[in-house]
């Protein structure tokens, strides 16, 4: 198949791209999101939460060409969940990323805040809930608490992850989080809670794969062991058996949500995180779910230190 731009080979089907044709296609539709949704303004300070895998490794590399940071203006931030055989190899592949592209890295793990690695707390058998939720829980503690100071976070999710964030909260009759999806999450600016943003958000999971792929970036494409436990993986399995059948199902739902999102989020505009009472965190409780954790994890470890 050949480029529909040029004579060369294409890379991609649809869109039948070449490599060259492929990589400005891929970043302008970043380039793109990032000014229509006003996701990133060139003077903001920024943080990007990455994991050393392809999506966030790509997001960082686009951030950094985007805004051509002075020094301190860009922060990668990696949260070491504690994952053997899995964190520590993206992290070394993360460690020399950001060396080799001169952007300060920073990195916070469960083990120094929380006493525990994740695979210590599951293996303790104390906390009856999914790995992905506890961790999904600590970790956006973490991103907020070490963002601050920063005026947005931005994230690796693509189009295919928030596909899954809008069936499961479908599913799952979760309207109120549906409204704090979309580009740029959240409903208003709150006290305390760091902006999170998602450049990549019309971007294929494939797409960004090949995107790092082209670009030689060191990554690793394994999959974190945990995710089998999930509710995603079942939802994105389905979206995929779909997709393999229905060509263009995730981009239609992608659009038909982003048509309604602002309805859902005018609906849930007075509702939001308040403040938690132990660590002073944005919490949609009393308590946030961190802190209710940590207080499990305390018992059986008293080196929590939240
Ligand atoms: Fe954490 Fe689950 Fe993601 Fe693994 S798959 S890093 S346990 S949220």
């Amino acid at each position: 198949m050949k480029c529909k731009k040029c004579k060369e080979n294409a890379v991609l089907a649809d869109p039948a791209l070449c490599k060259k044709h492929f990589l400005s296609y891929y970043e302008k539709k970043v380039s793109d999101t990032i000014k229509k949704y006003k996701l990133i303004s060139k003077s903001d300070k920024v943080c990007v939460a990455t994991s050393g895998g392809k999506d966030s490794t790509a997001v960082l590399y686009l951030v950094q060409k985007f805004l051509k940071p002075k020094k301190g203006q860009l922060q990668a931030l990696l949260i070491d969940e504690g994952i053997a055989g899995y964190r520590d190899h993206t992290a070394k592949d993360l460690k020399k990323f950001c060396s080799e592209n001169d952007i300060e890295l920073k990195i916070a793990s469960f083990k120094g805040s929380f006493g525990k690695t994740l695979d210590k707390i599951l293996k303790s058998g104390r906390i009856r809930l999914k790995p992905c939720t506890i961790c999904g829980t600590l970790r956006r503690y973490l991103l907020n608490k070490h963002a601050k100071g920063f005026d947005i976070i931005v994230t690796g999710h693509n189009r295919d992850d928030e596909c899954q964030a809008v069936m499961m909260n479908l599913l799952r009759q979760q309207t109120e989080i549906l409204a704090r999806l979309g580009p740029m999450t959240g409903m208003a600016k709150r006290k305390g809670f760091v902006q999170r943003v998602k450049p990549l958000y019309f971007c294929s999971e494939k797409e960004t794969a090949l995107y790092a792929l082209l670009m030689g970036f060191d990554v690793s494409f394994n999959e974190c062991p945990n995710i089998i436990d999930s509710y995603r993986a079942d939802v994105r399995e389905m979206l995929n058996n779909h997709e393999s059948r229905h060509s263009g199902a995730k981009q239609g739902i992608i659009e038909s949500f982003i048509r309604e999102l602002p309805k859902l989020k005018k609906q849930y505009s007075g509702s939001g995180p308040a403040i938690c009472v132990k660590c002073g965190e944005p919490s949609s409780d009393k308590v946030c779910g961190a802190c209710s954790l940590a207080a499990q994890i305390r018992t059986c470890s008293n080196t929590v230190r939240i």
